[in-house]
């Protein structure tokens, strides 16, 4: 099973609320109003309504990550070695 991650890239964040608006249970404020991801890793319950989240950003802030991918990327890593 992939693990799903988000985060908020404060550079790119205009503060419009959307994302959390969607999805309050992952977004929430920090401390000078830029949205941020609440949890580490997404509940399995939870994808769609991160997913939707992501989509809603108008400035493309949210990134996705995968743990398999990160995984992925160490093996290859090792196996250049
Ligand atoms: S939808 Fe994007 S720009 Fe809007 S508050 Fe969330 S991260 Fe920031």
């Amino acid at each position: 099973m992939v693990a799903i991650r988000v985060y908020v890239d404060p550079d790119l964040c205009i503060s419009c609320g959307a994302c959390i608006d969607t999805c309050p249970e992952i977004f929430h404020w920090d401390e000078d109003g830029i949205a941020e991801a609440e949890v580490d890793e997404v509940p399995e319950e939870l994808e769609d309504l991160a997913y939707e989240a992501l989509d809603s950003c108008p400035t493309d802030a949210i990134i996705e990550d995968s743990e398999e991918e990160e995984k992925d990327d160490i093996t290859l890593a090792m196996k250049k070695d």
